[in-house]
């Protein structure tokens, strides 16, 4: 897949940077370079140039960074609606799982790349089985992930061999794409209860010794740990702490359930969080702490979750609700200002992905951005530039997005994907899906 050498300049209606300040720029100018973002201002301050300018008269945003997903879910989108968590894995998507194929995983994974790019996200950290087929997909759409190496020993997943195989895999995975400039990978075991702390520890060392990101859930549920909890006498976050598993790069997802000496022990091992609002607010799991994260410094992202449990991967949700939480948390309208919303699924995301080449639009980054049309009720009236991020938040969403570029290549154009031929995707995916439901 070839990077965009060229130089290009596109002069936007307005920029936002995606930065925590929100700085927002009417009539800018955006370069790029060899894939890079070469400059982005006003357009008065723009440097001279001799590239035609591609005029975007939208509004231009940093891609976004979905911070938690396990994208190939798209296969079970809905079913066994209205279950809690642990019945809902272990009754519905274990056995459903266990019947998956690297083909099915790379066909979904495809899709739901496509409808991310379509959305305006272009970077996903993706935690699923088959993780080549995913990394395959990924290359394919043009978009960016951090490829999890998942590890699981549930019921249904024998095929995927013990944990040691599964371990061992990873480190494989990670050789071999260790200088991908698309695709990064990291090592994902699901959690505490359901990874024996010996393999969480080797893992741990696995990604600190080569730099990689550990990617696992913690205090996704209420009393989901219990057990595990009672025989070592202390909370998961603790348990990892003590056991030499934080201290790395560690992103955890969800940590609803979080006491403050929890949240204590983020702050002191720099852990950071994927927040995802909608699946927590769906399968009933609770509301995460986000003011008491933020208030310590944790680097904090948003992510969609799986397509099974929100049911959709759209990141803009996320920002909306994640906003409305904290506000409803607080009984105070001013507990997440828009600005903040906006700025967690941007470069904030990308900060808890340890990644700062990513994220928000400044020179030297990668220029994945959006352009999204302003051109429609969701953006009137706009008194002054602080409006144009309130409306992307409050009443712009992910249909709004035109035009999706990861760096410098267009990959969405008018709301259609340049690289997935959608229509065979889908059909492709409803294929798939019926045999797999019916085993
Ligand atoms: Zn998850």
């Amino acid at each position: 897949m070839g990077k965009v050498t060229e130089r290009r300049r596109y002069r936007a209606g307005a920029v936002v940077l995606g930065d925590r300040a929100g700085t927002v720029f009417r009539d800018a100018v955006l370069d790029v370079d060899d894939g890079r973002i070469a400059w982005v201002g006003p357009a008065a301050d723009a440097p001279p140039s001799d590239v035609p300018e591609t005029q975007l008269p939208g509004l231009v945003s940093p891609g976004l960074v979905n911070a938690h997903a396990h994208s190939p879910m798209t296969l079970f989108r809905g079913i066994g609606e209205g279950l809690p968590l642990d019945r809902w894995l272990s009754e519905v998507m274990w056995p459903r799982e266990g019947r998956l194929t690297a083909d099915d995983v790379r066909a979904a994974m495809r899709l739901a790349s496509a409808e991310m790019l379509r959305s305006g996200i272009t970077t996903s950290v993706e935690m699923y089985m088959y993780a080549d087929a995913v990394v395959d997909a990924v290359h394919e759409s043009g978009a960016r992930a951090v490829v999890m190496s998942p590890l699981l020993a549930a019921p249904g997943w024998e095929h995927m061999g013990s944990l040691d195989e599964q371990l061992d895999r990873a480190t494989r995975h990670a050789e071999r794409l260790r200088s991908d400039a698309y695709v990064e990978v990291g090592i994902g075991p699901h959690a505490a209860y359901t990874v024996p702390l010996d393999i969480l520890c080797r893992a741990a060392d696995l990604t600190r010794e080569h730099g990689m990101l550990l990617h696992i859930h913690v205090a996704e549920t209420q009393g989901e740990a219990a057990e595990l909890e009672r025989e070592h006498g202390v909370s998961v976050p603790r348990l990892l702490a003590d056991n030499g598993i934080l201290g790395g790069r560690v992103l955890a997802a969800h940590c609803v359930w979080m006491s403050d000496a929890d949240l204590d022990l983020w702050a002191q091992y720099d852990v950071s969080v994927a927040h995802c609002p909608q699946s927590n607010a769906k399968l009933a799991s609770g509301i995460a702490p986000l003011a008491g994260m933020l208030q310590r410094g944790i680097r904090v992202g948003l992510g969609t979750d799986g397509p099974a449990s929100n049911n959709n991967l759209d990141l803009w949700e996320e920002i909306r609700l994640a906003a409305q939480l904290a506000r409803l948390s607080a009984l105070d309208a001013a507990a997440l200002s828009a600005t903040d919303a906006f700025w967690l699924a941007a470069e904030g995301s990308a900060a808890a992905l340890g990644r700062s080449d990513i994220g928000v639009l400044e020179t030297g980054r990668w220029a994945d951005f959006c352009h999204i049309d302003t051109d429609d009720v969701a953006f009137i009236p706009v008194e002054s530039d602080a409006d144009l991020l309130t409306h992307l938040v409050w009443s712009a969403g992910s249909q709004h997005v035109r035009d999706t570029w990861v760096a410098g290549r267009q990959v969405v154009a008018d709301g259609v994907c340049l690289t997935v031929d959608e229509p065979a995707a889908r059909a492709e995916v409803r294929e798939r899906a019926a045999r797999l439901a019916t085993g």
